[in-house]
């Protein structure tokens, strides 16, 4: 068990990953806590329809069952031609839940009259729930394009489909360069700017 002086916070995930860029940005005020050194071994049903109502829906559940503050992300990618699909259903577009191949492939068949630039973005939504506080959620959003083919061998989901900023795919930039651009990044530097905001008042 980590000790601290800092009050905890517990990250609706076990992605180690994700903790790590919790981590980097709160880190400072917050002792970060997986769900799993928090003792909870739950699958929070995401059955909301927006992506802040989905982290709203995770980081309340673990708030509410620990007693302490809590955060969690809904992610996804939108594509403006699909009318924003896959959007929250990112994760099972093609049916089966994070079968990343089958929903490159349905996003690929689903653009194929679609010329380019395919443009869309990934968006993250970050909730911070704390007791006797008021409650935080901002979005982050990382913008893009959609390819023809796949490109590049890192990442996971839709990475290797979709070029961003630096000319690369999601697949192809360092892990460093994902997590300085990324949707969730700027998400989570959103709810670091308010809790700042909130410290001023
Ligand atoms: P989650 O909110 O992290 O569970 O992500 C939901 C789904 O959105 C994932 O299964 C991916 O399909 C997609 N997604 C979210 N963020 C990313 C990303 O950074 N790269 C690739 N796919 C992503």
């Amino acid at each position: 068990m980590k000790s601290s002086t800092l009050p905890r916070l517990i990250v609706a995930s076990n992605n180690k990953n994700k903790l790590k860029e919790f981590a980097a940005i709160l880190g400072s005020r917050y002792q970060i806590v997986s769900m799993r050194e928090a003792g909870l071994d739950v699958d929070i049903e995401e059955n909301g329809t927006t992506f802040e109502a989905n982290a709203l829906i995770k980081a309340e559940y673990v708030s509410r069952v620990t007693g302490c503050a809590a955060i969690a992300d809904d992610s996804g990618l939108e594509v403006d031609a699909l009318g924003g699909a896959p959007g929250v259903y990112s994760a099972r577009y093609a049916g089966g839940h994070g079968d990343d191949e089958a929903n490159n492939d349905l996003l690929l068949k689903n653009l194929k009259d679609v010329p380019a630039p395919r443009t869309g973005r990934y968006v993250a939504a970050i909730a911070l729930v704390r007791p006797g506080c008021d409650t935080i959620v901002r979005r982050g959003e990382c913008g893009g394009e959609i390819l023809f083919e796949r490109r590049g061998t890192g990442g996971f989901g839709y990475d290797p489909l979709f070029l961003c900023e630096t000319g690369e795919t999601f697949a192809e930039v360092s892990m460093e360069t994902k997590n300085a651009i990324s949707h969730r990044r700027r998400g989570i530097e959103a709810v670091l700017a308010a809790l700042e905001q909130e410290e001023k008042r």
